[in-house]
């Protein structure tokens, strides 16, 4: 990754910035850079002024203090997963990688708790401590490669946060670089609850707005005694929206609920982990229960009899674990399947009252027919939310645009039934206009001003997250077109 025994040449800040990290753990040429104009989020770009890459907070705090003082822009960079834009440079950022910080500080089993540093990847967490019989709960697909930094920026979700919750259920401590290159920290390791603002939950879900995550403690679970994995067949797509809330409407609460649609199935089943699924389904329900063995039995024979009241065409349980793991590689590699039929896909993330799912997926279908272009949905069904995955072809003349436009609308169609903007994947660059879907101007000047009390020069990750007046569809447009853009 790094060029060994090189001689950093560059301006003042290039050679400052050098002399804090070291001479390997700097870039700044452009073919270096390269990589780092955009993250999961491929239809933005920007060209950052540099990437360094700390090992330690000490490090953190030094670049940021001197970034600070010189009045250049940074943004914090975990895995580069994210799928909202929010590392994605305007242009001219110097960007703080925190890859070099990914060790495991400490597991302590007795308070059920593990310290972090931000740079380690979430599905490490959970293979450190399985041998003793933990987890660590918030799974996103991404969880093989996105960092735990990235998810308590971007307060991620997963398949099973529909029962244990979002990665704010599970953040206990947090120490931050300010934008100042103060080093605070927030929460106390061992103590649940204690008074005052709920900083960490501020923090948690700030989009890399607030400050620089270098250190995390979260709390781990100990495996549930036995689980049980459902798949359900449907040939209505109203019916299996039903049968999501017919089943949390009995009093279950799946550790999961996962849906996929027709054009989904399509997806997955041509991409890397086909299951065999029946190509004429209009739906299908990835469901999971776990808890105490007697209880999952009884569970799971009522999730079966909720399917069959709802015309279900086929309803069986793994009859493995190695079926079950089938079942999930598919579920969870879902979004880059799209590439197996569509060259290009914009995924989109909105979070809707769970029992309006019929009349929001029957909206999203006419956005599909009125922009012309194929929408598939993989989604959270249990917690409401959508991921409708817009197929498209950039290199069409006009797709981009029309399926900017499209996710645009199934955002405004969440939004009008009560939901969100976004349910994990957060605002980033991609959702600043949408922000007016569900705040007024009043609203979301209020929260720009409590970022200000954390970020007052609005130095760290600047651009992200908030709508400025009438300029931020300009910025995006300028971006999409490889223009110099103006942050406001
Ligand atoms: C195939 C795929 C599937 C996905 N599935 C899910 C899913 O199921 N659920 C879900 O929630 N998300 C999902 N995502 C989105 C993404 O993986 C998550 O948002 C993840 O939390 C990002 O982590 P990262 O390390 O890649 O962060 P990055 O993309 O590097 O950064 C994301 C944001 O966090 C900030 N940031 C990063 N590190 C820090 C830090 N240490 N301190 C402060 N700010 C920081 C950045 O500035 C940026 O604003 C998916 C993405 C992909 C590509």
């Amino acid at each position: 990754m790094f060029r060994k025994k090189r001689k950093v040449q560059g301006d003042e800040t290039i050679l400052s910035l050098a002399r804090i990290v070291g001479d390997d753990y700097i870039l700044y040429r452009k073919e270096d850079l390269i990589a780092y104009e955009c993250d999961g989020l491929t239809l933005y770009k920007g060209m950052p002024k540099a990437v360094v890459f700390p090992k330690t907070t000490e490090e953190v705090s030094q670049i940021v203090n001197y970034l600070s003082n010189c009045n250049i822009p940074f943004i914090a960079r975990g895995a580069g997963t994210g799928l909202s834009g929010g590392a994605i440079p305007f242009g001219g950022e110097v960007i703080i990688s925190l890859v070099r910080m990914k060790k495991l500080l400490r597991i302590d089993y007795e308070n059920r708790q593990a310290v972090i540093q931000p740079g380690f990847v979430n599905l490490k967490l959970t293979n450190s401590i399985a041998h003793k019989g933990y987890y660590y709960a918030p799974d996103p697909s991404s969880q093989y490669a996105c960092t735990i930094g990235g998810n308590v920026a971007e307060n991620a979700g997963g398949a099973h946060c529909l029962k244990y919750g979002v990665t704010t259920n599970h953040v206990l401590g947090l120490e931050v670089v300010l934008p100042n290159g103060d080093i605070v920290e927030i929460g106390e390791e061992g103590i649940a609850d204690r008074p005052g603002y709920d900083l960490l939950g501020l923090l948690t879900g700030s989009e890399g707005t607030m400050g620089i995550v270098t250190k995390i403690t979260v709390r781990i679970l100990k495996n549930p005694e036995g689980k049980k994995t459902v798949l359900a067949y449907f040939d209505r797509i109203e019916d299996a929206s039903y049968a999501v809330s017919d089943i949390i409407s009995v009093g279950i609460v799946p550790a999961a609920l996962e849906m996929m649609d027709k054009t989904a199935i399509e997806g997955v089943e041509a991409a890397n982990f086909p299951v065999g699924h029946p190509k004429d389904l209009a739906a299908l329900l990835l469901i999971e229960v776990d808890g105490i063995t007697v209880g999952i039995e009884d569970e799971i024979n009522e999730i079966v009899e909720v399917c069959r009241r709802r015309n279900v065409r086929e309803v069986k349980v793994a009859k493995d674990e190695a079926e079950r793991a089938k079942w999930w590689a598919n579920r969870k590699t879902g979004f880059g399947a799209m590439g197996a039929i569509s060259p290009d896909y914009l995924v989109q993330d909105g979070v809707i009252p769970r029992t309006k799912l019929p009349e929001v997926l029957a909206k999203i279908n006419d956005i599909s027919k009125k922009s012309g272009l194929r929408i598939a949905n993989i989604f959270h069904a249990g917690d409401g939310n959508l991921h409708p995955l817009i197929l498209f072809d950039a290199k069409k003349e006009g797709e981009t645009e029309r399926a900017l436009a499209a996710g645009s609308e199934c955002l405004r169609a969440c939004a009008e039934s009560g939901g969100s903007i976004t349910g994990e994947h957060g605002v980033g660059i991609e959702k600043k206009e949408e922000m007016r879907f569900i705040f007024t101007d009043d609203e979301i000047e209020a929260q720009t001003n409590i970022r200000s009390v954390f970020n007052p020069h609005n130095l760290l990750n600047p651009g992200k997250i908030f709508p400025s007046p009438s300029r931020c569809a300009e910025i995006k447009q300028e971006i999409i077109t490889n223009r110099e853009p103006v942050i406001n």
